[in-house]
């Protein structure tokens, strides 16, 4: 089909309009605040926290890159840990899942790192530059003193947030003291300077800047979590039925305050008054139903309860609610509906990988320990007629000390083990060792022998031998 020449495509890019949130009070502002302070905390105080070790920086969480160990408290983990990261990243997976399939949005609302960022910048803005009415009067007057300085200083203080953010991070990966030294002397390698200024970068430009578009543009999740929907999931709703009436919304004038007096002419309990969407972080308006915008951060409940008070209606108007229970003639008082099969379905996901990863974590060995046979040759028969087999042996050191091994054989005869040259097997903290081991018996020995173990002791009295399965060959394999 032709396009008329007058018919205009619809733009590809909109302009952006800035959202100037009103501030509110209430239990889920409160709860938004306490989780930001505990984040906060969390995150800025974690890398300063001291943990007194043998072999590294006295720092209780250091992901320590260049010996390739992280150390989380007592807990070390190496690079053969990977099945940790990946168990980890599937229970963050199947959590997200099960929290979303119950209360929606609630991670976006609460714990996510772009609002937790994005509230403290907005904080930062209405301290310096005021409320709602008064943001909103700065950016529309022209550029005079007042607005340079207010819009500046917020500004200054964002970069000075996102900077500390940057430098925050990178002291995960060292020790953080040294590491701040190190910094502002100019003795920290490129790399550093890099991650802090990439990091600062990333977090005044998403917290500071574009705020809710990552969420509404940029954030995967905004776009999948419909599949975790479904009707009996709680999610931020606005009670249609109640808000409308069959009259629709009105703001209140003579005649029209009680509820009483609303209810017979047919109008519903929202006054119209637009709080909602004033103190909505994403700049919409939650009585047009659910939307993908909406974070569920529950501050147009807190806003909407507000209005409801100062009016003398019952609270709830705006609320967590089923798409099932705002339609059933009948609602009941919101509750958690767990019983579905997937909710069910992600809360044993989620039982089963964390049970998974303790018990790893609890049972795994101080010492690691793999054993590959070399294949080329399989065997040598030596001029006395026995046969011999050689092993790569690979210990890890997983313990925050040096450690010394014995290394021993079981089901051969012990003279069996040829270890050549070497006279003690020493290994620092969190390193490992290859050694090449090999293994001779008589022909008739050889002839009845198809497996044995390789037992490695640490010298650690309290320590546990790791025994290792390994195969001896006399035949070339079919
Ligand atoms: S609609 Fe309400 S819950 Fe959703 S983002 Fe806006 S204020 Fe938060
Ligand atoms: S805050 Fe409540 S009363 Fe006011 S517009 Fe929103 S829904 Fe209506």
């Amino acid at each position: 089909m032709m396009q008329s020449d007058t018919a205009k495509p619809s733009p590809l890019f909109k302009k952006h309009i800035p959202i100037f949130t009103r501030s509110v009070k209430g239990k889920f502002r409160n709860f938004k605040t306490a989780v930001l302070v505990l984040a906060y905390t969390v995150y800025f105080m974690l890398p300063w926290l001291p943990w007194a070790r043998n072999s590294a920086a006295d720092q209780a969480i250091m992901f320590d890159l260049g010996t390739r160990r992280f150390f989380i408290f007592d807990l070390i983990v190496y690079p053969q840990d990977i099945f940790w990261l990946a168990m980890l990243l599937f229970i963050a997976a199947a959590l997200l899942f099960f929290v979303t399939g119950l209360i929606g949005r609630a991670w976006c609302g609460y714990f996510c790192f772009q609002t937790l960022w994005s509230d403290l910048f907005i904080y930062i803005e209405q301290t310096i530059q005021g409320e709602r009415p008064a943001r909103l009067r700065l950016y529309n007057q022209p550029l005079n003193a007042e607005k340079i300085l207010k819009i500046g200083t917020s500004h200054l203080l964002m970069i000075l947030v996102s900077f500390w953010t940057g430098i925050t991070f990178a002291a995960y990966f060292s020790y953080a003291p040294q590491f701040i030294h190190d910094f502002f002397t100019g003795q920290v390698s490129h790399t550093g300077y890099i991650t802090v200024l990439l990091l600062a970068t990333t977090t005044y430009v998403a917290g500071g800047l574009a705020r809710e578009q990552i969420c509404t543009f940029l954030c995967p999740y905004a776009r999948f979590q419909g599949v975790m929907y479904e009707a009996d999931t709680l999610a931020v709703s606005y009670d249609k039925r109640r808000g409308e009436g069959t009259a629709g919304r009105i703001i209140p004038s003579e005649g029209l305050r009680t509820r009483e007096q609303r209810q017979d002419k047919g109008h519903g309990d929202c006054i119209d008054c637009g709080f909602c969407v004033q103190v909505c972080p994403t700049g919409i308006d939650i009585r047009n139903g659910l939307q993908y915008q909406c974070i569920s951060c529950g501050l147009c409940i807190d806003a909407c309860d507000n209005i409801m008070d100062s009016m003398g209606y019952p609270r709830g108007l705006i609320r967590y609610d089923s798409e099932r229970n705002l339609a059933s003639e009948t609602p009941h008082k919101p509750r958690l509906e767990w019983k579905r099969l997937k909710v069910i379905g992600y809360a044993l996901a989620l039982t089963i990988a964390s049970g998974i990863l303790f018990y790893n974590i609890g049972t795994r060995s101080d010492t690691e320990v793999t054993v590959q046979q070399v294949r080329q040759p399989l065997f040598i028969m030596l001029s006395d007629g026995s046969l011999r087999n050689r092993y790569q042996i690979h210990i890890v050191n997983k313990t925050a000390h040096d450690e010394s091994y014995k290394l021993s054989v079981r089901g051969i005869p012990q003279q069996a083990l040829d270890m050549g040259s070497i006279p003690k097997i020493k290994i620092r903290a969190g390193k490992d060792l290859s050694i090449n081991a090999k293994v001779n018996l008589s022909h008739e020995l050889a002839e009845k022998t198809d497996e044995f173990d390789f037992v490695v002791s640490p010298a650690t009295p309290a320590s546990e031998p790791v025994v290792i399965e390994a195969q001896f060959k006399s035949q070339h394999d079919h």
